[in-house]
């Protein structure tokens, strides 16, 4: 059995769904939409956003780009989100982060309605990830759920160590994992020798954004291993938080790097709009 967790081939059945569910939403009349704000030039939202507009194009999601100039103002920033949140024909909202400094990122996430708000990092669908009861998940966490449930990796009762405690990946992973039965650790930049917290894990998160951060020595024999940052190494390769080479042998599953996490965030932002859709319609 292969220990390389496919991204891509997983990813691609999520995508698969989704069109199927497109399908059935436009035979019942209904068009799926999303809108995404970019504000600025910043190169690698630019790349970002190209790869939102193809994945809604082969899924046959609508995808309507809104951008606005670097120096644009908070008021019409929030302007157009409010003008966004009352159209009827649109699904989903997201504002491309990050945004320029003079902005109120807070204020913008805020502004989109919950319901709308795919990437889900709107307030009230933070809180219904603490609560347990949430439909729209963060795509990063939510992608590496559907990645070992798809693996059937156990989860229930097995220690998960989780590093890094953002918003968007760390903590929300960590709460999707302890509704899932997980024991969970969340270590950061100020945890007391890590590695030896990172040892005792069954299933290793990392999500730090350092290029092989996690080492062999971090790693128990047999460990399912989850690399989600994307960095360079000192030749400028693409590689992971994960020293993949020598932590590979130890692992029983272990992501690649490309073509492990980055795929599957991009394929739950896409079944987030299918949610957000069939929320809005009130169809099940
Ligand atoms: P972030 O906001 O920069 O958070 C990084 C976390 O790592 C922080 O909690 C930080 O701790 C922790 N950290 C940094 N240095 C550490 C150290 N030496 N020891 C222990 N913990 C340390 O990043 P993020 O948004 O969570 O993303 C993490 C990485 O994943 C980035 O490289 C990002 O580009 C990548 N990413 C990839 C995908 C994908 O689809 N593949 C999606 C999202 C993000 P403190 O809180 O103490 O500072």
């Amino acid at each position: 059995m292969s220990k390389l967790i496919d991204g891509k081939k997983i990813a691609s059945t999520v995508l698969d769904r989704v069109a199927q569910d497109v399908k059935d939403l436009g035979q019942s009349g209904h068009e799926v939409a999303l809108a995404v704000i970019v504000v600025g030039d910043d190169p690698a939202s630019r790349v970002y956003v190209n790869h939102k507009k193809k994945d809604c194009a082969q899924v046959g999601i609508i995808s309507l780009e809104y951008a606005l100039p670097a120096d644009t103002e908070q008021a019409a920033l929030m302007a157009l989100i409010t003008q966004l949140n009352e159209r009827k024909d649109i699904n989903g909202i997201l504002c491309q982060l990050p945004i320029p400094k003079h902005l109120d990122e807070k204020a913008v996430l805020s502004a989109i309605a919950p319901e709308k708000d795919v990437d889900a990092f709107h307030p009230v669908n933070v809180g219904h990830i603490m609560l347990g009861d949430c439909l729209l998940l963060p795509c990063t966490p939510a992608g590496i759920m559907e990645m070992l449930h798809s693996e059937e990796v156990e989860i229930t009762g097995k220690h998960c160590v989780v590093i890094g405690r953002s918003n968007i990946v760390g903590k929300p992973m960590a709460m999707l994992m302890l509704k899932e039965n997980a024991t969970v650790t969340i270590c950061h930049s100020k945890t007391v020798d890590l590695p030896a917290i990172s040892r005792q894990a069954d299933i290793l998160i990392a999500a730090v954004g350092r290029a092989k951060f996690v080492t062999a020595d971090m790693v128990k024999q047999g460990a399912v291993i989850i690399g989600v940052g994307m960095n360079r190494d000192e030749n400028g390769k693409l590689c992971g938080d994960v020293d993949f080479a020598a932590v590979e042998p130890k692992a029983s599953l272990i992501t690649p790097v490309p073509g492990g996490v980055g795929p599957m965030t991009r394929a739950m932002l896409l079944q987030n709009t299918i949610i957000a859709a069939k929320m809005q319609n009130k169809i099940k």
